[in-house]
C-alpha cells in the first residue's frame, strides 16, 4: 500500500468526502486505511455489570481507494513515486515536488 501510518490523507468518496485526517491504523491485506476521528459510526455499548449503556463513536476502517494521499508540501492530492537512494533505502517522494514523504513502515 502507498498509504502508511502518519499519513494525512483527503476522502473522496461518502459522507465525509473532502475532509482531511491522520491516518491512524493501516490494514494492507485488506486494503484499508482508519483515519483519526473521521467516518464515524456510533456503536452501542450494551448495559453490563451494573454499568449503563452507552453510545460511543468509533473510527470504521475505510477502502484505501477512497482517499487521496496529501503531500505535505503540495497540500494536494498527489500520486507516489519511488526512489532508491545509494544506501539502497526505499523512499516514498511526491511525484509532483519531489518531497520526500514519511516512511515510518517502509522496510529497506
Ligand atoms: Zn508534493
Amino acid at each position: 500500500m502507498k498509504i502508511l501510518k502518519g499519513d494525512t490523507v483527503k476522502i473522496l468518496i461518502g459522507k465525509d468526502k473532502g475532509r482531511e485526517g491522520l491516518i491512524v491504523k493501516t490494514m494492507p491485506k485488506k486494503d484499508k486505511v482508519v483515519i483519526k476521528g473521521l467516518n464515524l459510526y456510533k456503536k452501542h455499548i450494551k448495559p453490563s455489570q451494573g454499568k449503563p449503556g452507552s453510545i460511543v463513536e468509533k473510527e470504521r476502517a475505510m477502502t484505501v481507494s477512497k482517499v487521496g494521499l496529501i503531500c505535505p508540501n503540495c497540500k494536494k492530492i498527489i500520486r507516489v513515486a519511488y526512489q532508491i537512494d545509494k544506501s539502497g533505502e526505499k523512499s516514498r517522494i511526491c511525484r509532483k515536488c519531489k518531497t520526500i514523504l514519511n516512511n515510518l513502515t517502509i522496510k529497506k
